[in-house]
């Protein structure tokens, strides 16, 4: 991995970085992302300090929502970091962000109002106790809101989950718990095997049960779902929004007026992703505001992408000339027009979930880049999908 270095802040350079391992336990790399990093950072732990005023720089909502699973030396390192890194990460973010509530980044999204500048969400996934012994203490300390998405079929099951106990003691204290599905379900399993209408209910019955423990036991009710593994297609980003539910995703990219809220982005920040130097691009990123795209449906049945996926950027800030975008470990082949940007893939996606990444520089905010992720869900031959 490319350190960031103290070099001019006019040379951008640009660091190859990877992905990423959203697997709960344990875990191998499922696919490759990329990061750019801007010389920008050089001398920029001063600059940033002035430039933290909770004055939004655009009269639209931005922000960036981090991904932790583990907090542990113990767990697997993929979906870890280790409580030291966390005090680093969120003694850094004190310094350099503003952090605010997931609820406060989806009413600025339904109401297309700003947030601070550099405002960044912290969210966990799975509900582990680790959180409760390594990360809480930290964050009641630093004051920082926070959500943990639980299945709550599985809180209070083995001695890696967080109790009930634990779960009510942390949201009394302000703690906002939301739904992961009941069991971690892998939601897009067996789509085309049960048939369309018995997979979405059962699917749905899943997520209603899970939600009606959350509702009951902490006598809340608050509609958000983090899809397990990240894994999602068009039938259930409907559903949520019929049903009046906010999604986020394990896509990258910073959320803004065009994001899908029923599938925001967040950026994982263990294993590899728990680099400070890099992680500090990510929490820096503007949403790229794509008006439409070509290609919407993440669950692909096959593993061509047949057509180009042509992207349409709205915006007058950013250097669609020096966009680049990112698969698998390597950059792509795109055409740019003075509003668009189309990608196409040459090689077959892999089973599982990969992702396109597309970065480009801001024009009037230095060093900050604009971001957008296109995931892709393909299963195997059983109609099932990889841990
Ligand atoms: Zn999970």
């Amino acid at each position: 991995m490319e350190k960031t270095r103290f070099a001019p802040r006019a040379a951008h350079i640009f660091a190859t970085l990877f992905t990423l391992g959203n697997k709960r336990v344990g875990g191998r790399f499922f696919s490759v992302v990329f990061a750019l990093i801007g010389s920008y950072f050089a001398n920029s732990s001063l600059v940033k300090a002035q430039e933290t005023e909770a004055q939004p720089t655009s009269n639209t909502p931005n922000a960036v929502i981090l991904l932790y699973h583990h907090v542990s030396d113990k767990t697997p390192p993929s979906t870890s970091i280790s409580p030291t890194n966390f005090v680093a990460h969120m003694q850094y973010l004190k310094e350099n962000h503003h952090i605010v509530s997931l609820q406060e980044v989806v009413k600025a999204l339904e109401d297309n109002t700003p947030l601070p500048d550099k405002a960044v969400a912290i969210t966990f996934d799975d509900g582990y106790a680790n959180i409760f012994e390594n990360a809480h203490p930290v964050l009641v300390e630093m004051g920082f809101p926070y959500t943990i998405f639980i299945n709550p079929g599985e809180i209070d099951v083995g001695p890696q989950q967080l109790t009930w106990q634990q779960v009510k003691l942390m949201h009394s204290e302000g703690v906002t718990f939301a739904n992961h599905t009941l069991d971690h379900l892998h939601m897009l399993n067996d789509e085309q095997k049960l048939g369309h209408t018995a997979w979405i209910e059962n699917v749905w019955h899943n997520v209603t049960s899970a939600q009606e423990i959350i509702n009951t036991k902490l006598d809340v009710n608050l509609h958000y779902l983090a899809y397990p593994f990240g894994e999602f297609n068009q039938a259930l980003t409907e559903k949520l929004k019929k049903n009046g539910y906010i999604g986020f995703g394990q896509h990258s990219g910073a959320v803004g007026p065009y994001s899908d809220k029923q599938a925001l982005p967040r950026y994982p920040a263990a294993g590899i992703y728990a680099n400070l130097d890099t992680l500090k691009t990510k929490l820096n990123s503007l949403a790229m505001p794509v008006s439409h795209a070509t290609h919407s449906e993440p669950r692909l049945f096959q593993r061509q992408l047949d057509d180009p996926v042509t992207l349409t950027i709205d915006s007058e800030d950013i250097r669609l000339a020096q966009v680049t975008c990112f698969f698998g470990g390597e950059k792509i082949a795109t055409k740019v027009t003075h509003n668009t940007v189309a990608f196409s893939l040459d090689k077959p996606l892999p089973i599982g979930r990969s992702r396109v990444n597309c970065t480009a520089p801001s024009l009037h905010q230095k060093g900050r880049y604009y971001w957008y992720s296109v995931p892709f869900f393909v299963a195997n031959e059983e109609g099932r999908y990889p841990d």
